[in-house]
């Protein structure tokens, strides 16, 4: 069997049920091939700002609003001093003045809004089926081969194959276009039963804390959930000794951030899950026949949240590209240089603030500049780090370089000034400093009562 499309995409995650909607609304042909069955677990809650204009062009505001946790920014803690990334202190570049907050979701319901709105507005999405081959005629990829749940196999062929199977990077592996970049940092992390009782936590921000070459997080999702989480290199996950599940379980007993933020006794409510490749990238990120959006294309850590917002804008703008083709001509892969162009800045200026983060959790000196630029003399510093922690990647891009080239100065310059002490392995339960919570169970319950 063999069906023709305008677009046949693979997988229903943001990025592929945002180019679904899009070019179903404007009435093209549209096959979505998901190998889950929805709602599925997915990890990347934490969203940003400039996403916000998406959902409303999607038409999934309301639905998102309603069953998300409102945020107002995102706070670290740098040892006892905070860095506050505050959604509504942009600068005039940012593109989300009007609308200066974002959400914590439950990607269980928030992937499913998605892709529902995706069917609803006559995308024909089928779950359930897993793409295991590309078509390929005279040097363009034409369509791919699924195979559905009760193993049948059937071709889907389309004017353009989009890529949107996030870490599968199926057109990445199937045409050996993968390569990893920094790979050597792992995610580890967990859904637990609890509420909130950091101040921050409680009115929705993002709390994340540094300690040497990685972080913690915390994230209040509705319906009394915490999403907990790790990140840390590899190799030191393998000195620990210990299995992810241990080292993440004795973080939520001893970790400051983790045993102060929440509720006593949390109970895990989803199994410890692993991310194991923190960072890759695609030689390409289109071709004949074919185009790669969201993490399909690059995965950079995941310190600033940026992963949602890029698979929806880099969907957004595969689909006006679409849009703009005349009917019934072939797609060149021409007709995505301005695309891959704009895509590669992103990566590129998201990578450097993601290097510029990880210098300054190995270096106390570093930290100190930067909690000073959060001073009053800095506004303007601060907003324009506030636009781009906002969404708006490759904005301020001089601001951003600067940041980086200083980052590596200081480290350059005070080379001995780190934070990890060789000799004590159980850093990641203890930082250096310790965080000491602003708020208790009793704030909680005043503010509960309130
Ligand atoms: C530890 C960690 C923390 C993160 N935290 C955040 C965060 O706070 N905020 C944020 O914005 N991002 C975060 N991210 C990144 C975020 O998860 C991703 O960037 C985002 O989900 C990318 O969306 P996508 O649509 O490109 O891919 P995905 O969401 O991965 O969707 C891909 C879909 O394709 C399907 N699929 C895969 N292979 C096939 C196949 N062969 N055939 C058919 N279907 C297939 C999958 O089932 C899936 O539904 C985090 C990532 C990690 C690892």
């Amino acid at each position: 069997m063999s069906i023709e499309f305008d677009a046949v995409i693979l997988g229903g995650g943001p990025a592929g049920s945002t180019v679904a909607t899009l070019l179903a609304q404007a009435g093209k042909r549209v096959v979505v091939l998901e190998k889950e069955h929805f709602p599925r677990y997915h990890i990347g809650e934490s969203l940003l700002p400039a996403t916000v204009s998406i959902f409303e062009r999607l038409g999934v505001h309301d639905a998102v609003r309603k069953t998300s946790v409102l945020k107002p920014g995102g706070k670290w803690l740098y040892g006892s001093h905070e860095v506050p990334g505050d959604f509504t202190r942009y600068d005039d570049q940012a593109s989300f003045q009007r609308t200066p907050y974002s959400y914590l979701v439950d990607r269980e319901v928030f992937d499913k809004i998605l892709l529902d709105r995706s069917a609803e507005c006559g995308a024909d999405v089928r779950y359930g089926h897993e793409v295991v081959d590309l078509i390929q005629e005279a040097g363009r990829v034409t369509g791919v081969v699924a195979v559905d749940d009760v193993g049948n196999r059937a071709e889907y062929r389309g004017r353009l194959v989009i890529d949107a199977t996030g870490l599968g990077a199926v057109i990445g592996r199937r045409l050996k276009l993968r390569q990893p970049t920094v790979n050597q940092r792992m995610g580890i992390y967990a859904q637990y039963r609890a509420e909130p009782i950091h101040r921050d936590a409680i009115d929705g921000w993002f709390v994340g804390q540094m300690f040497y070459d990685g972080w913690t997080w915390l994230i209040n999702l509705p319906d009394d959930t915490i999403s907990v989480g790790v990140v840390l290199p590899v190799e030191r996950f393998r000195k620990i000794n210990s299995s992810p599940e241990e080292l993440l379980e004795r973080m939520v007993r001893e970790n400051d951030l983790l045993k102060n933020g929440m509720t006593p006794n949390p109970v895990r409510v989803s199994e410890v899950r692993v991310t194991g490749n923190m960072g890759n990238s695609s030689k390409q990120l289109a071709g004949e026949g074919w185009v790669m959006v969201g993490d399909a294309g690059f995965f950079i850590d995941p310190c600033y949240s940026s992963g949602v917002h890029v698979a929806m804008e880099s969907a957004t703008m595969v689909a006006d590209l679409l849009l703009q083709q005349p009917d019934g001509v072939v797609i060149p892969a021409t007709a995505f240089r301005q695309y891959e162009s704009k895509l590669r800045k992103h990566e590129k200026y998201v990578t450097r603030m993601v290097e510029a983060f990880y210098m300054a959790s190995r270096n106390t000196t570093l930290q100190k500049v930067i909690v000073t630029m959060q001073d009053s003399f800095l506004k303007s510093m601060r907003r324009k780090f506030v636009t781009f922690v906002g969404g708006d990647f490759s904005k301020n891009s001089a601001y951003i370089t600067r940041v980086y080239l200083y980052s590596k100065f200081i480290s350059w310059l005070f080379p001995n000034n780190t934070t990890l002490p060789e000799n004590r392995p159980d850093y990641l339960v203890n930082p250096v400093v310790p965080f000491v919570p602003p708020t208790n169970i009793e704030d909680r319950e005043i503010r509960k009562a309130a």
